[in-house]
């Protein structure tokens, strides 16, 4: 509740037990026991609204963020009164709002984190900020995969329950992880470069120029996943159609990649009898794998060349050459390779 009583002819204006001064131009306001000065400098009319407001950086520090809320506030208020009541509001709606972000836990509060780390075992703890906030915990599943937690602590936590909860939810996912570590292991994976354990797809090497990516669901990591195909037609028709008519063949027994293997009937180059190399699907035009977030997958469909480009470099190449034509957003020329005709489709990013 806040009590106003104004008296402007003497400059000061009472407001429920705490006081704010106002001398020529200097303001004084008190909240939560604090004290703050505010310099008020009205233009020449007088008028509130172009008025500039000048404070302490501390100050300024607690108001980030209101600024846009005080100017309003500026602008719609009819006299210097009522607008430093409406700033006395602001100002302890802000105080209030920042001491529940900075004011530092009580003591007991590190003394049991200590405790908590200490029971928990030094060795879990791989980082700790300056605040004590912000931890992470190293985990280690019953496979002996090692994962990390991050966890950002309020006033009251507990991380022995939150190490153990994290590592029950981590071992209802080792089917998956044994599923993806063999794929990991006895393929080539073109994508994602660097998996992470939450990583769901795998773009696997089948040969020169043609791969399948996977997308494996982590609670049925032994069902049969999305699949698709990426090459040129005369290689990935037959593969596809190989998977619609082996279907049946998918055994939940097994894992994923023995079941692939045994619907596409054939073996993936791995580690061990392949270079990388030797099915790196560079663009035959930028000669990169990779362009912003793009691999190349369009692939020139004569058996005899399979070239491999990037979407917007096939499509930048034709639409240069003087004999290409285009329809809508689909245009028609020469592979750069072989001569032999390919289309490309545009799909038009927003940007
Ligand atoms: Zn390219
Ligand atoms: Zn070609």
């Amino acid at each position: 509740m806040l009590h106003l009583e104004c008296c402007e002819q003497e400059g000061y204006i009472g407001l429920g037990g705490s006081t704010m001064l106002i001398h020529k131009n200097d303001t004084r306001t008190s909240v939560e026991d604090k004290e703050f000065r505010i310099r008020i400098l009205l233009p020449e009319q007088k008028c509130l609204r172009n008025a500039r407001l000048q404070c302490s950086w501390q100050l300024k520090q607690v108001l980030r963020g209101y600024q846009h809320i005080i100017k309003q506030r500026l602008q719609h208020c009819s006299n210097l009164v009522s607008f430093m009541l409406e700033f006395k509001t602001v100002l302890e709606i802000a105080l209030r709002n920042k001491n529940d972000l900075t004011a530092p836990p009580p003591p007991q509060y590190y003394a049991q984190l200590i405790k908590e780390i200490e029971s928990l075992g030094w060795d879990k703890l791989a980082y700790m900020d300056a605040e004590f906030r912000t931890i992470k915990l190293k985990a280690e599943d019953s496979a002996g995969r090692e994962h990390m937690i991050t966890i950002k602590l309020k006033s009251k936590s507990c991380l022995i329950h939150l190490h153990s909860q994290f590592l029950a939810a981590v071992e209802s996912l080792q089917e998956f992880w044994d599923v993806m570590d063999e794929i990991d292991e006895k393929t080539w994976v073109l994508e994602p470069e660097k998996p992470a354990r939450a990583t769901t797809t795998r773009r696997i090497a089948i040969g020169n120029n043609v791969s399948i990516n996977i997308e494996v669901d982590p609670r049925h990591p032994k069902m049969l996943p999305e699949c698709c195909f990426l090459g040129a037609d005369h290689v990935v028709t037959p593969l596809r159609n190989k998977l619609n008519a082996n279907m049946h063949l998918w055994s939940p027994e097994c894992t994923v990649l023995q079941n692939l293997k045994d619907m596409l009937e054939v073996d993936f180059p791995s580690p061990d009898s392949h270079e990388k190399s030797s099915f790196s699907m560079e663009c035959g035009i930028c000669y990169a794998y990779r362009l912003a977030s793009s691999i190349p997958d369009q692939v020139c469909d004569d058996p005899r060349c399979g070239q491999p480009f990037h979407q917007e470099c096939l499509y930048e190449w034709l639409r240069g050459l003087p004999h290409s034509r285009q329809s809508f957003n689909v245009i028609f020329g020469e592979c750069p390779y072989c001569n032999k005709p390919i289309t490309v489709k545009m799909t038009i990013k927003k940007s």
